[in-house]
């Protein structure tokens, strides 16, 4: 079975390795090591042990959110400015800090910031990078958006619960 240069399994899009009956998932094979990457990897290869249609495979895999479990977490998902600009991508930018959120002067949660890309043209987010307490959880929330099509204007407007975090979507997306 063919190996990449740190000992991983090399695969094709499809995750199959360079034995035709068997594919790798997961960390195995490199690439994002990730627990919801290597879930998300049955889901390409269970239509094929199936016989089942499907277009889904590294390619197709739609931009999925990370987090790095500092203090506080830092989350993103798409593009972040530095990339934006380097893609030649034309955005807006939201900023503020995180003190700036009702919830997080109330548990003392206060260092960091939320910051969102916007494609003016488009309205759609092109990206997020949050530096804040449940940035973790809040960015799932952008991915959703991302994938999904959904303008900033929507998330914007949203009628969120309170105290939440999420609720800084209404305050951050008004500096668009
Ligand atoms: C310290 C640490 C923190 C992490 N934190 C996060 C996090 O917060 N969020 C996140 O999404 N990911 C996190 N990860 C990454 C995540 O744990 C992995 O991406 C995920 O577990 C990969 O799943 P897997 O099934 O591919 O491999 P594994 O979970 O490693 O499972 C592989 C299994 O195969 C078994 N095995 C190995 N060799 C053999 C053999 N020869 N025969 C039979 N069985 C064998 C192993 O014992 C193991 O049970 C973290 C990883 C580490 C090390």
């Amino acid at each position: 079975m063919a190996l990449g240069a740190r000992g991983e399994i090399k695969v094709n899009k499809h995750l199959q390795s360079s034995v035709e009956h068997i594919w790798a998932v997961g960390d195995v094979k490199g690439g994002p090591q990730f627990t919801y990457i290597s879930l998300d990897d049955y889901r390409i290869v269970l239509p094929q042990l199936l016989g089942e249609e499907s277009n889904y495979n590294l390619e197709t895999r739609r931009v999925y959110p990370t987090a790095t479990f500092v203090d506080p977490t830092f989350a993103r998902v798409g593009f972040n400015e530095k990339e934006a600009t380097e893609a030649g991508k034309n955005y807006k930018v939201a900023k503020m800090p995180v003190a700036a959120v009702p919830k997080a002067q109330v548990l003392r949660e206060t260092s960091g910031f939320l910051k969102i890309l916007v494609d003016p043209e488009t309205d759609l987010i092109l990206g997020a990078s949050f530096f804040s307490y449940e940035a973790h959880e809040m960015i799932n929330l952008i991915a959703l958006a991302i994938n999904e099509n959904i303008s900033y204007k929507s998330l914007r407007d949203g009628i969120y619960t309170h105290p939440t975090m999420s609720e800084s979507m209404n305050d951050l997306l008004e500096m668009i």
